[in-house]
């Protein structure tokens, strides 16, 4: 396989060769922009000391661009059909291992020990699985680049007025923006939707830090457990506090009592949470438990 692969007809001639269909189930839409995976590579600003994870390799299309660029690539695919073709069309490049797998089901430090990068076109079935899992791993990337659906990329980005519980997890843990915005003729076959290329840069100290993050994202998943109420009844409910607790912790962040869980950023969390936190030190007795 060459750069000739970065046309739908030659896409179709390599899956004809091995008699295979693209799989909707699996979000299989594979790259044939070479515009757009110039932008991803560029996006994730690669080096050759770089270890990179990718997830979905497909047809080996992006796996083969990051070979070339870098000193190691792990690459994720979870249909046994494409392991073949990704063997015959990587075997230039020895130091490009590719694991048959579900990546949801893997800890990377237990394939990965230095710094690395994720770069994919994730299968779009299961892409907050995935961001959260890589996030919430022991050992997380210190930089991703991630072509996403436009609307679930315009999720993560969002600010105090637009939150969602997708969109505090990765912005505590990092800082999300959009790079690239593609049509869906740049996959084949082309998706019903637009894509776009997110970077989330990690942040190697939380600059709001939170001392038990279990905890933490309890407070915020009782908060946006039901959206559409005012926090000072979502949290009372969802951590069975008294509302008047609540309403003391919020103003306390200087919040107000009327507002909802979209409507707060990452600090305004970070300082509900201490403010939570400190009522159940006194509210023990009640029985109160923010993991619960
Ligand atoms: N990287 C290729 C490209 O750019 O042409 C393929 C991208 S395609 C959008 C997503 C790929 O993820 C598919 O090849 C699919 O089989 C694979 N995939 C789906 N679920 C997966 C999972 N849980 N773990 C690893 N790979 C998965």
């Amino acid at each position: 396989m060459d750069d000739d692969v970065l046309r739908p007809s030659s896409v179709r001639r390599l899956l004809r060769k091995f008699g295979i269909r693209p799989s909707k189930q699996l979000g299989q839409n594979f790259l044939v922009s070479q515009r757009l995976r110039e932008r991803i590579i560029t996006a994730a600003e690669l080096c050759q000391q770089d270890v990179v994870l990718e997830i979905g390799a497909g047809l080996g299309t992006l796996t083969r661009s990051l070979a070339q660029r870098v000193r190691r690539v792990v690459a994720f695919e979870l249909d046994r059909r494409l392991i073949p073709i990704l063997h015959e069309e990587l075997a230039p490049y020895p130091h490009v291992e590719i694991v048959q797998a579900d990546i949801l089901t893997v800890e990377p430090a237990d394939l990965i020990s230095a710094p690395y990068k994720v770069v994919a076109n994730l299968p779009y079935y299961i892409t907050s699985a995935i961001l959260r899992h890589l996030l919430e791993a022991r050992q997380k990337p210190a930089l991703m680049v991630v072509t996403v659906q436009s609307e679930v990329g315009q999720r993560l980005v969002a600010g105090p007025g637009a939150m969602s519980l997708l969109a505090v997890s990765v912005q505590f843990y990092g800082q999300p923006s959009i790079v690239a915005k593609a049509a869906p003729g740049a996959f084949y076959p082309s998706p019903r939707v637009n894509s776009a290329v997110v970077r989330i840069d990690i942040h190697e100290q939380p600059p709001t830090p939170v001392d038990d993050v279990e905890a933490f994202f309890a407070v915020v998943r009782a908060g946006f457990a039901q959206r559409r109420k005012q926090l000072r009844n979502s949290l009372s409910q969802g951590l069975h506090l008294p509302v008047e607790k609540v309403v003391q912790a919020l103003r306390r962040c200087g919040l107000d009592e009327k507002q909802r869980a979209q409507e707060l950023g990452v600090r305004d969390w970070a300082c509900l949470y201490g403010e939570l936190l400190h009522d159940r030190a006194a509210e023990t007795a009640d029985g109160s438990d923010l993991r619960a």
